[in-house]
C-alpha cells in the first residue's frame, strides 16, 4: 500500500508531536498523580486545529481526510500518557463525529463547533452498569412529554464523564424494542436532572477521568434528539467503527515506542557481561514482536483506508466490509499489542515494575485497549456473524 500520507499530513503530523511533546509529556508525573489533565489541553488541542483536521470547514474543521484524524491518534502517543490520548481522542473522534454525521446545523453550532475549538469538553454515554458488549440492553429511558424527553438511568465507565460540558447519549425511546428502540441525544451536563455519580479509579490510564453518571428526571428538548427516533443502534454501529480504527492506530503507535525504548534499554543494560539485546533469544524475539507490530500497523491502515473511502471518498455509510476489517483490526492488534507490550516490560527485568521506567506506565495503560470500545470477544462474535458461520 503506497503512503497514503501527503506533505500535508506530515506537517500536521509535526504540529501534533511538538504538542505532545513539549507541552504535554512535560507534565507527566502531576497528572498522573492528579488522576487528571486539565482543561487547557482541550482548549490549546483546538487552537492548533489538532481536533477538528477531519472535519468540514463548515463546522470549524481544517476540511481534511480521515487520515488526518490517523495521524493525530498515531502522533498524540508521544506524550507518553495513553489517559491524554485518550481523552483528546473522544473529544474528536468518538463523542462527536455522529454529531458531524447527524447533527442539524443548530446542533452542530451548539456543541460540534465548540468541541472542534476545545472550548466544550465532549463524552460519549454508551455503556451502563448492566450493559456493555450487549448495548440493546441499555435502559436508560428517554420518554417522551411534550417537546421534550424525560431522561431517567445511569451510564458508567464515561471517559471525559466528570468535566463534560456535553454527552452524546445512547437512551431507549422505546424500550420493549430491544436494539430498534435506541436513539442518540446530545445532553448539555447543565441540564437540572444531570449528575456524576462517582469518579472511577482505574489500574491504567490514569491521567483520563472516567466516570459513572446518573439522570433523573432529566428533561431534554426534543431538539437535540440526532438523526431519527429509534435508528441509535444502526448509528452507534457506525460511529463505533471511527472509534475502534483511531484506537487501533494509536495502540499500534504507543506499541512502537514501547518497542524503540526496549531495545535502546537493551543495548546499555549488561547482564553476564554482555547487552541483553545481543542475545540470540531477545534477537529473535523481538524480530517477531516487530513482525507482529507492522502486521497490525497494516491491518489498522486497511482498515483506516477502508473507512477513509466510505466516508470522505464516497461519502456514503461504512459498508459491511469496512465493519469486517475494522473488527478485525481490532482484535488482532487487541493481542498482539498486549503481548508485545508484556514481552517489553519483561525485557526490562525488575526495572520494568518500577514507576519511574516508562514501560510500567504504557504496560498498564496498553491493556485497556481489549476492552474499551468493544472486547475482543464481542467483535469475534460480530465477525462471525457478518461472515454467516
Ligand atoms: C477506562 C475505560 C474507559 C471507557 N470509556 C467509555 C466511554 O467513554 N463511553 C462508553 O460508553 N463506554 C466506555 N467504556 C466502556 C467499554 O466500552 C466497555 O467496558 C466494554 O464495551 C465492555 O463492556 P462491559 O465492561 O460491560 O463488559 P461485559 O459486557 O460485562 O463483558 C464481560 C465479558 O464477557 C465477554 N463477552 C461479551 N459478549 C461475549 C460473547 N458474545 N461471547 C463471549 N464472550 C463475551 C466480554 O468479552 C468480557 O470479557 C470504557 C471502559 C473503560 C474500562
Amino acid at each position: 500500500m503506497p503512503s497514503p500520507f501527503t506533505e500535508e499530513h506530515i506537517h500536521f503530523r509535526k504540529t501534533v508531536r511538538s504538542f505532545a511533546e513539549k507541552e504535554l509529556a512535560p507534565h507527566i508525573e502531576e497528572w498522573e498523580r492528579d488522576e487528571l489533565f486539565p482543561n487547557w489541553v482541550f482548549k490549546r488541542a483546538g487552537e492548533l486545529g489538532i481536533l477538528g483536521a477531519h472535519y468540514p470547514e463548515a463546522v470549524g474543521g481544517s476540511g481534511g481526510d480521515f487520515w488526518f484524524a490517523v495521524a493525530k491518534s498515531e502522533e498524540l502517543t508521544a506524550c507518553r500518557m495513553a489517559g491524554v490520548t485518550m481523552g483528546l481522542l473522544v473529544q474528536a473522534d468518538m463523542a462527536t463525529p455522529v454529531i458531524n454525521d447527524l447533527g442539524t446545523p443548530e446542533q452542530k453550532a451548539e456543541f460540534l463547533t465548540p468541541a472542534i475549538r476545545g472550548e466544550k469538553i465532549a463524552a460519549l454515554g454508551v455503556t451502563e452498569p448492566d450493559a456493555g458488549s450487549d448495548v440493546s440492553a441499555i435502559r436508560t429511558w428517554a420518554r417522551k412529554d411534550g417537546d421534550d424527553y424525560i431522561v431517567n438511568g445511569s451510564k458508567t465507565y464515561i471517559t471525559n464523564g466528570t468535566r463534560a460540558d456535553f454527552v452524546t447519549l445512547l437512551v431507549k425511546t422505546n424500550p420493549d424494542a430491544g436494539a430498534h428502540g435506541c436513539s442518540f441525544i446530545v445532553v448539555p451536563t447543565a441540564t437540572k436532572g444531570f449528575g456524576v455519580s462517582k469518579k472511577l479509579k482505574k489500574i491504567g490510564n490514569h491521567s483520563s477521568d472516567t466516570a459513572e453518571l446518573h439522570f433523573e428526571d432529566m428533561r431534554v428538548p426534543k431538539r437535540y434528539l440526532l438523526g431519527d427516533e429509534n435508528l441509535g443502534f444502526m448509528y452507534l454501529m457506525q460511529n463505533f467503527q471511527s472509534e475502534r480504527i483511531i484506537g487501533c492506530t494509536s495502540a499500534v503507535a504507543g506499541v512502537d515506542r514501547m518497542l524503540g525504548d526496549a531495545v535502546r534499554y537493551g543495548r546499555d543494560r549488561v547482564v553476564f557481561g554482555k547487552p541483553i539485546i545481543k542475545r540470540e533469544y531477545w534477537q529473535q524475539k523481538f524480530v517477531d514482536l516487530y513482525a507482529k507490530l507492522e502486521a497490525g500497523r497494516a491491518l489498522s491502515y486497511k482498515g483506516a483506508e477502508s473507512y477513509n473511502d466510505d466516508k470522505y471518498v464516497r461519502k456514503e455509510a461504512v459498508s459491511m466490509e469496512t465493519v469486517r476489517i475494522i473488527s478485525m483490526a481490532k482484535i488482532f492488534i487487541g493481542e498482539a499489542m498486549t503481548e508485545i507490550s508484556d514481552q517489553c516490560l519483561q525485557f526490562h527485568g525488575g526495572a520494568g515494575y518500577i514507576e519511574e521506567f516508562d514501560v510500567a506506565r504504557a504496560w498498564r495503560d496498553q491493556r485497556l485497549f481489549r476492552i474499551g470500545g468493544g472486547t475482543t470477544e464481542t467483535l469475534r462474535y460480530y465477525v462471525a456473524k457478518i461472515m454467516g458461520f
